[in-house]
């Protein structure tokens, strides 16, 4: 790989190279969606222009040539995580994810009063479908509260959670408010020992952590797409496979079957079984592009480069009058603020207007918000395609937008 170097890899970026009210936009909005690089762009066109077809059906060369491209994006997804190939299942996004889950495994294994870990620090799809499906079976969710003041959890706090109740712990790898990493490996440990599997949400990791699913032993990981460079509408549940087989499906119809009848149905091995109906195969195969692509950028000089534009942005805000960072996470990619008496939503509007974009309210997390006691906050989020121009234009805004609300 060669050094990082943010000039070149903005020139795989054209959505980028755009106005906004008259200004060169500033994307600062990236965890909530990833701009696409050419690459991935392409792709989809590529596949669309040449070599659109149905995949696992029929027999001529250019379903042939799909299935072998949806299959190798598969590899590709399970090599990234350092997962057995037959481990990922294609979903919409980690949402999908995150309810088949739910209602899969969640929904044969519960019964009432058994309970389900899940921290305060979840994005909504990691709390609602436990809700949905504790509903369904009598069992109880359980929160993991975050300590307000560091916007972390706390280990010990684990130890007086789990009980031999306890079958689930479900934790986001990172927080997509404070970017708060979360200590994964030690969460898995703990969990299994008191015999709960863990489903770790990496919406927000895969883009910044080298994820091995192996290595930390995770039960469930989940991620979209659309923030690692790829559309929306593809994303990838990793499952271990012993679970998987154990699992029952969750949408009926073609392709997840052996042979239907009337008299009953023959379901696919795992992960066709829970991959009903025609999938996003320009999804899947452009998704397997977006990690090719990241594959030859130099990862620890992008993650460099990143936390460098963090302190900047940091520096730059921390002393405006009456700005509050909420749990600063050093070397993160974001960070969240709010601005005693104005509305999180009128900095943002104020920053659009000059160009910038970034993201306001309650990000999908509104118990964290309770825990913080806040109604809703900025978050700015950094990619690696930001430029320290782009933080210093930042800087100005919110000082500009300060001083005028
Ligand atoms: N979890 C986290 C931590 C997220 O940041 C997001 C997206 N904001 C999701 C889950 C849901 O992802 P999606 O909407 O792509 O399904």
């Amino acid at each position: 790989n060669r050094p990082f170097d943010v000039d070149t890899i903005r020139r795989d970026f054209p959505s980028l190279d755009q106005h906004i009210h008259s200004q060169p936009l500033v994307y600062l909005d990236s965890a909530a969606t990833s701009q696409k690089p050419r690459a991935v762009i392409e792709s989809i066109s590529q596949y669309y222009s040449g070599a659109n077809a149905n995949v696992h059906r029929g027999s001529h060369s250019l379903t042939a040539s799909a299935t072998n491209r949806f299959e190798a994006a598969r590899q590709t997804v399970a090599d990234f995580l350092n997962a057995p190939v037959e481990g990922i299942v294609w979903t919409r996004g980690a949402t999908e994810a995150l309810n088949l889950i739910a209602q899969t495994y969640a929904r044969q294994n519960l019964q009432p009063g058994d309970e389900i870990i899940v921290t305060e620090m979840e994005h909504h799809a990691n709390i609602v479908p436990w809700q949905i499906v504790a509903e369904q079976t009598g069992a109880n969710v359980v929160k993991w509260p975050v300590n307000p003041e560091t916007c972390q959890l706390e280990l010990a706090e684990l130890d007086n959670l789990l009980t031999s109740r306890t079958r689930m712990l479900c934790i986001a790898h990172i927080s997509n408010v404070t970017g708060t990493r979360n200590p994964v490996e030690a969460v898995i440990e703990k969990a299994h020992l008191a015999g709960a599997i863990v489903v770790v949400d990496g919406a927000q990791a895969v883009v910044h952590e080298n994820v091995d699913v192996t290595t930390m032993n995770a039960d469930f990981y989940v991620f979209s797409g659309h923030k690692l460079f790829a559309p929306a509408g593809i994303g990838a549940l990793y499952g271990r496979p012993s679970l998987l087989e154990t699992m029952p499906p969750w949408h009926g119809g073609g392709k997840m079957v052996e042979k239907v009848s009337f008299s009953g149905t023959q379901y696919a091995e795992s992960p066709a079984k829970f991959e009903a109906g025609t999938p996003n195969v320009a999804g899947a195969i452009s998704l397997g592009e977006a990690i090719h692509w990241l594959a030859n950028i130099d990862h620890k000089g992008a993650e460099a480069h990143i936390a460098a534009l963090q302190n900047q942005l940091v520096e730059g805000i921390q002393n405006i009058e009456d700005l509050r960072i909420i749990g600063l996470q050093h070397g993160a990619s974001v960070v969240a603020f709010t601005v005693d008496g104005v509305h999180h939503s009128d900095i943002a509007t104020l920053l659009d207007q000059q160009g910038i974009a970034v993201r306001s309210g309650h990000h999908c997390a509104h118990p964290l918000m309770d825990a913080l006691g806040i109604n809703g906050c900025v978050r700015i989020s950094i990619a690696l395609y930001n430029t320290e121009d782009d933080i210093s234009r930042c800087v100005a805004a919110i000082q500009k937008a300060c001083d005028l609300l």
